[in-house]
């Protein structure tokens, strides 16, 4: 029977960053992981079909990791991470040629929202200057700690000028706040879009500061140089250096309590590993409290709050990934050459309007028209594909339960990769010979490979019903703690939630030292 200080379930970043910072701490930790490959969400994969081909089935654009604590701690430079932060960040081509873009100097971002609307482009740069003091106050630090009570929280803000604002302006929707202040349609519906539709859902009271937020914040589109996946082997570099183990292929069929505490994991083969100190779960509340915890474990208040748990309906992903003899040369790049070098580029939305569409399509599990975003990360990193070629993809939110049954993708993929490529197409006519094959995955693919994104929800959990903060995942379980004494979570399912932040993994590590009496090394 092995032993260890503490045990992590699933080796996604978030656990490779808290299994770090304990090693580091001098604690001997193990991460149990299902699948044959440790990084989740961080995967890069070579196509089987045609060698070279490198593509990041799942977390590509990821904002401002090298700004990241975690980042420098644990000195993933040195593990080899390097990152790649294009200027032309995100270009928005509209259907009549032109494009609405993002730098990463907000000047220049402010000249090209000018192009559409002067009066838009001037309350652009009022918010990001109001907001850059309110972001480096409030919003970056209390992403990097346990979350505040709601009550102790909004005390603390509304004892400053810059505390209330923010309180004022995130009592609206994302929705609202577009529509009260800025007036062009592909303005909004551009803003919406890149500022909110991928995380929260836009007519969500208690968002409405999110765009300014963004707006004002560092925190850039980046890319992993060498694919997503070299974050992933970097963190684990960075936990064999503390002394860490990874245990690949290993699935827990239970967590093993005794005497009202969490001391260690069963596998699915009956092996019991012991944890002298802790066990922390990365996966969701309903893998976590019901899939492995005895149903005598778990209170009713518990399993009401599981119950209740939401995933967003809203980020389920579809991807369309090509293997190219070229980058797509898109058409806009002719009046505007900059756009060679664009690293998001979306497509199919010129109207805030679209989105009220793209929601009802997703009640109904129905699909929308076709609004997409992606990138070619070859055109910035040449080792993502054989020489002289390139790799690209595009995503589109798109309803899990398609047709109300979320089984229907295996037979709908691949039509609906064909209408993605001709959408594609019309902005980048080039594309019309530079395929050499395809490939798509849809949110039913996410949720196979990883389960804890359940529904495909790649966020892990939805930022409505109440889940954010102190009450994420649900009350009782908000600041990384359950009610069981030595069992913690640290993944998406927490504060700040999903996406490539490793937050909720630095702040379970700041917990778990906590209580253990430890300091971070
Ligand atoms: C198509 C797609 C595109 C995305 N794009 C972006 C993006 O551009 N930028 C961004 O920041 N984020 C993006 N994301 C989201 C991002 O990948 C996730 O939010 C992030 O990976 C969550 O990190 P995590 O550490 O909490 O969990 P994960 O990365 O999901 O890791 C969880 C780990 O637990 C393992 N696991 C699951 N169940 C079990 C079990 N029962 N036993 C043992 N192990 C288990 C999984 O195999 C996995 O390794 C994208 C996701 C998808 C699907």
């Amino acid at each position: 029977m092995s032993s260890y200080d503490g045990i992590i379930i699933g080796a996604g970043h978030n656990a490779l960053i808290l299994q770090s910072y304990l090693g580091k701490a001098g604690l001997k930790v193990l991460c149990v992981e299902r699948r044959h490959v440790a990084g989740g969400g961080l995967s890069t994969v070579e196509d089987p079909r045609h060698p070279g081909f490198l593509h990041n089935t799942h977390a590509f654009f990821q904002r401002a990791i090298t700004t990241m604590p975690w980042y420098a701690d644990l000195e993933l430079e040195r593990h080899g991470a390097r990152y790649i932060e294009p200027e032309l960040n995100v270009a928005l081509l509209t259907s009549d040629g032109r494009s609405l873009e993002w730098w990463t100097d907000i000047a220049k971002t402010v000249e090209s929202f000018a192009q559409f609307n002067q009066r838009d482009a001037a309350t652009l740069k009022r918010w990001q200057h109001e907001f850059v003091p309110i972001v480096q106050e409030f919003l970056t630090p209390e992403s990097r700690r346990p979350p505040l009570p709601p009550a102790e929280r909004r005390a603390m803000l509304e004892r400053s000028a810059a505390g209330r604002r923010l309180l004022d302006v995130s009592a609206l929707s994302p929705l609202e706040f577009v529509d009260t202040e800025f007036e062009h349609p592909a303005v909004k519906a551009g803003l919406l879009f890149f500022n909110g539709l991928r995380e929260v859902d836009l007519r969500v009271k208690g968002f409405g500061h999110h765009i300014a937020a963004l707006l004002a914040s560092p925190a850039k589109a980046q890319m992993c140089r060498g694919g997503s996946a070299a974050l992933a082997r970097a963190l684990e570099a960075s936990v064999r250096a503390t002394g860490g183990d990874i245990r690949l292929l290993t699935e827990p069929a239970r967590i093993v309590v005794e005497n009202g505490r969490a001391v260690g994991v069963e596998t699915s083969e009956g092996e019991v590993i012991r944890a002298r100190q802790f066990v922390a779960s990365s996966l969701n509340p309903t893998q976590t409290f019901v899939d492995l915890l005895d149903e005598a474990l778990v209170p009713r208040e518990i399993r009401d709050h599981v119950a209740r748990f939401q995933y967003n309906l809203l980020a389920p992903l579809f991807a369309l990934h090509l293997n190219l003899r070229e980058p797509p040369r898109y058409a806009a790049a002719t009046q505007n050459p900059a756009l060679d070098k664009a690293f998001m580029v979306i497509m199919g939305l010129d109207d805030s309007a679209q989105f009220h569409d793209i929601v009802r399509h997703h009640e109904a599990g129905t699909i929308p028209p076709t609004v997409m975003w992606g990138a070619c990360p070859t055109i910035f990193d040449s080792t993502q594909a054989p020489a002289g070629m390139h790799a690209a993809f595009m995503w589109e939110k798109l309803p899990y339960r398609l047709n109300g049954d979320p089984a229907s993708w295996d037979a709908a993929r691949d039509a609906h990769g064909a209408e993605m490529l001709k959408l594609w197409t019309q902005h980048a006519p080039n594309l019309e010979g530079a395929v050499i094959s395809s490939f798509t995955r849809s949110p039913l693919d996410v949720e196979r490979e990883l389960p804890n994104m359940r529904e495909g929800d790649l966020l892990v959990g939805a930022f409505t019903n109440d889940q954010v903060g102190f009450n994420r995942p649900f009350p009782g379980a908000g600041q990384y703690r359950t009610h069981i004494p030595q069992l913690y979570l640290c993944g998406s399912s927490s504060h700040p939630g999903g996406n490539v932040t490793g937050l909720p993994g630095y702040n379970a590590a700041q917990v778990i030292l906590t209580d253990l009496g430890l300091r971070a090394a």
